[in-house]
């Protein structure tokens, strides 16, 4: 049954979707959760002093950020690990080109866009759309970056009528290049007009706007419903669900004896392979510069590695009711159902017995439900981020996420009650006291 707990815990991830119009902002909001929780910005170009017992932030590129709690015994001879989750900030969405207005025909304006990830294309039809990201600025002598997320109905990619194509619904497929372009004015705004209307949002002129990272959002409002109301919909459940609930977690677990860590990466929907991507020196980076901050040393980090843990948390799919021939018969995963464990043989989930074992300990010592994924075998499936991470710092991993329908639609659907019972299973991960013996033993103390 769904309680007015679950319902008040999902209306909290939809406020925090709705903080989040881009990857910038999905760290800006972040940064803000973690603010107001006691933790310290550190800058990336500073040099880090920190105490045992201290919690501390850091981002890339405004859009890729790790904070991490260190424990106040985590620094003791022989227990020194990190028990981390990663998320992505980013979902699938179009990006504007560098020169974005088309001008006409009789006078309208649009806008040249190209695929950002890989979306359902036809969910961004015929919606309310806005635009959102970072502006780089010219202002007092220095280029800086600011950024924008205008709070109106800007543009709309409008379908053809069906009495001008009557074979649309036996074979739509849009052409990214002449279906997927955005209107943006039908002859009252001009390009330069556009372009002000952009620089006014970040507080300059039109001649001060030196480059833009600016992508489509959908500004259909996400929402609570059914008769149970036990559904949630709304645009970037894929990751932001699992970036709010790992973050719900991570804030409220306290475990002395672990240096918990905290991920949400950028560019995950495009590979992940950028300077702030799952697969790129960033977490590295953060565990060497601690470890250091520590006291500790490089063979110290090595050891910590040996002994540590990786939950890599991106939304599954939900059984969906009119296609189950698109699912295997034993592993698959509905909503409301818990915590999802995704298991791949290629890897591209990273959980194997060992992760999923100690995983599934904690979770039935917290007493909360864990439900299991795998793809149909002749069904190629998809890939997430935290096999890409383990390329750069190698440790235990399982691939978890919440179910939900849709993946890459504008518009997905996810269970109201998971949102309270994936916190709570990530809460239990994070506080358990994990002490693990390479491949052959973990100790729940
Ligand atoms: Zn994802």
């Amino acid at each position: 049954m769904v309680e007015e707990v679950d319902v008040k815990a999902a209306e909290e991830l939809i406020d925090f979707i709705q903080a989040c119009p881009s990857m910038f902002h999905t760290t800006r909001t972040i940064a803000g959760e973690l603010d107001r929780a006691g933790f310290t910005r550190l800058a990336e170009g500073d040099a880090w002093e920190l105490s045992a017992g201290g919690r501390y932030y850091t981002t890339r590129n405004g859009s890729s950020i790790i904070a991490f709690k260190v424990g106040e015994r985590a620094v003791a001879e022989g227990g020194y690990h990190f028990q981390v989750t990663a998320s992505h900030g980013d979902s699938p969405t179009f990006k504007l080109k560098a020169l974005p207005l088309i001008e006409g025909p009789e006078g309208m304006l649009r806008l040249n866009v190209e695929a950002y990830g890989g979306m359902i294309d036809y969910t961004w039809l015929d919606r309310p759309l806005s635009i959102a990201g970072r502006v780089l600025v010219e202002a007092d002598g220095r280029v800086e970056s600011r950024l924008v997320a205008p709070d109106r109905d800007l543009v709309m990619i409008p379908s053809l009528a069906i009495h001008l194509d009557r074979s649309v619904n036996d074979s739509f497929s849009p052409n990214r290049a002449t279906d997927i372009v955005p209107l943006v004015s039908a002859g009252e705004l001009t390009a330069e007009g556009f372009d002000e209307l952009i620089a006014r949002e970040a507080g300059v002129e039109r001649a001060q706007v030196l480059a833009r990272d600016l992508f489509l959002v959908s500004r259909v409002p996400a929402r609570v419903w059914g008769a149970a109301r036990e559904f949630v919909s709304s645009p970037k459940l894929d990751d932001l669900m699992c970036a709010f609930t790992s973050l719900k977690a991570f804030i409220a677990a306290e475990n002395p004896a672990s240096v918990n860590v905290y991920c949400c990466f950028d560019n995950e929907e495009v590979g992940s392979n950028t300077k702030q991507g799952a697969m790129s020196t960033f977490l590295p980076d953060v565990l060497t510069r601690l470890t250091a901050a520590l006291g500790l040393t490089p063979e110290d980090y090595r050891r910590a590695l040996a002994k540590s843990m990786m939950v890599s948390c991106d939304n599954a799919h939900a059984l969906h009711p009119n296609k189950t021939d698109k699912y295997d018969g034993q592993n698959r995963c509905r909503l409301n159902g818990g915590i999802v464990i995704k298991e791949a043989a290629n890897q591209h989930y990273c959980t194997d017995a060992f992760s999923r074992a100690a995983f599934i300990a904690v979770c039935r010592r917290a007493g909360v439900p864990y439900q299991t994924f795998a793809n149909r075998s002749d069904m190629a499936g998809g890939s997430t981020l935290g096999n890409l991470s383990n390329i750069q710092a190698s440790m235990h991993a399982i691939d978890v996420g919440c179910a939900q329908l849709a993946m890459h639609s504008s518009y997905e659907t996810a269970g109201t009650r998971d949102v309270r019972q994936v916190v709570a299973a990530l809460t239990a991960f994070l506080e358990a006291d994990l002490a693990i013996d390479g491949a052959q033993a973990v100790t729940l103390r």
